[in-house]
């Protein structure tokens, strides 16, 4: 039998004029998400998506289509389905199919919960729930109704083309199609927040450019290599081939011999966000995604972020301000960067980190600390030698051996 998949999506649904647009975009990113699984259909009911699949895909690879389709963004559910006739017998048959099927997998109490659209079927709304729901009752042993807390829903939604009728739904992680609210360059390090700011811009619809610091050889080939993973891990939400690398050692070696020791980390940030707003120039891009908190380190109070941002003109988006530390790490979890997120590989930011960073640093002060520094050939420099990843060659597999510790440079090592 050929599989089907009945697709909700939220808020475009209430896009107005820009509707079409939206959703053609959303369109586009699902048949992308579902082509590596295998082959399918995909046409438009009002308000929703159907995916079909021909029967050989068996069960694991509907599974598969789902698990891809539920990580696409704009999509609020994914749901397997079956389509029946118009006819409430057999529609009922169907119900009772789905029922029978999720109390061998441990229901308990179920609801019918019916959609029609379209308004020739003779039956209203509730008499099809009721029809349905007793109908059930009397086939399947050992499920009592609980229209508030349900272990099963069964959906029923009356269409032009006959009955969608379906059980187990699969969340979506809602948002805005990717692509819709256009690009920005996105900050990333090897840490637990900024992959999960990322996916919070992507979640928005905007399509992020990564861009990594990178420190050779004080941070090391896997340090690289865990940040070209976890825009792996990204990828499967949709993010983009490819990852920037950019040459960082000079510049934070400048900032170590030549600026006080207490400004080195706003001082590397501003050259982070100088180095972002010239590759976001190239990409056409109109913000800087960052994964900064409030108050979480102290280059993350106000003044900091105040004084980093100054170096920019773009606006800084910062997905995570709001969020406390554990909320960020329950989400990374979700999205699945956490357990790359943790290994211990050190990045830049951990490098020279003064024993007293001032904590409320003010542009002034950053700026003629600066002045010791050859801040143009720096710069130039430093987007020059990007280097382009493409993730399309990138495996996790290629990790390489473990690399000897790189001994203290200097001052401060963390
Ligand atoms: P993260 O877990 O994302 O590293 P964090 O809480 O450790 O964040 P910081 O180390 O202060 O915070 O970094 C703040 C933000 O600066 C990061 O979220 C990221 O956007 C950016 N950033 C830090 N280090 C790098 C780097 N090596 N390359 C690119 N961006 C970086
Ligand atoms: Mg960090």
């Amino acid at each position: 039998m050929k599989g089907l998949l009945l697709i909700k999506y939220g808020e475009i649904a209430l896009k107005g004029k820009n509707r079409p647009k939206f959703q053609r975009v959303l369109e586009r990113n699902l048949r992308q998400a579902l082509r590596g699984v295998g082959p399918f259909h995909l046409r438009s009911l009002q308000g929703r998506l159907v995916v079909e699949v021909g029967a050989e895909i068996g069960p694991e690879g509907l599974e598969r289509m789902v698990q891809a389709a539920s990580r696409v963004f704009g999509l609020v559910g994914v749901a397997r389905a079956s389509q029946a006739p118009l006819d409430i017998e057999a529609i009922a048959d169907q119900a009772v199919a789905i029922a029978t099927e999720a109390v061998g997998a441990g229901a308990r109490t179920f609801k019918v919960e019916v959609k029609r659209p379209n308004k020739g079927f003779p039956l209203q709304s509730p008499e099809i729930a009721t029809t349905i729901g007793y109908r059930v009752l009397q086939a399947v042993p050992g499920l009592t109704v609980d229209v508030h807390e349900p272990e099963l829903r069964i959906g029923i939604e009356i269409r032009e083309d006959g009955a969608y009728l379906y059980g187990r739904e699969t969340p979506g992680p809602g948002g805005l199609p990717l692509g819709t609210s256009g690009r920005a360059v996105a900050l990333i390090s090897g840490g637990i927040d900024s992959p999960v700011a990322i996916w919070m811009a992507m979640k928005r619809g905007l399509v992020t450019v990564p861009l990594h610091f990178w420190s050779y050889p004080f941070t090391g080939e896997r340090a690289k290599q865990k940040v070209v993973d976890l825009c792996e891990v990204l990828r499967s939400w949709g993010l983009g081939p490819r990852l920037l690398v950019c040459p960082f050692t000079e510049i934070q070696t400048a900032i170590r011999d030549r600026c006080p020791e207490e400004l080195g980390v706003t001082i590397m940030r501003r050259m982070m966000l100088r180095v972002a707003t010239r590759v976001a120039g190239d990409e056409a891009a109109l913000a800087i995604v960052t994964g900064e908190s409030l108050g979480q380190v102290a280059s993350q109070t106000l003044e900091s972020l105040a004084t980093i941002e100054a170096v920019t003109d773009l606006p800084v988006l910062r997905p995570l301000i709001g969020l406390d530390k554990e909320e960020i790490i329950g989400r990374a979890r979700s999205i699945g960067t956490y357990d790359l997120s943790i290994l211990p590989y050190e990045d830049c930011c951990t490098l020279f980190v003064p024993a007293h960073p001032r904590i409320k640093p003010t542009c002034e002060e950053a700026e003629a600390a600066e002045t010791a520094l050859d801040m143009e050939g720096l710069l130039v420099r430093a987007v020059e030698g990007i280097e382009r990843v493409d993730g399309r060659q990138s495996t996790t597999a290629r990790l390489a051996p473990a690399e000897p510790v790189v001994p203290d440079p200097g001052r401060t090592l963390q």
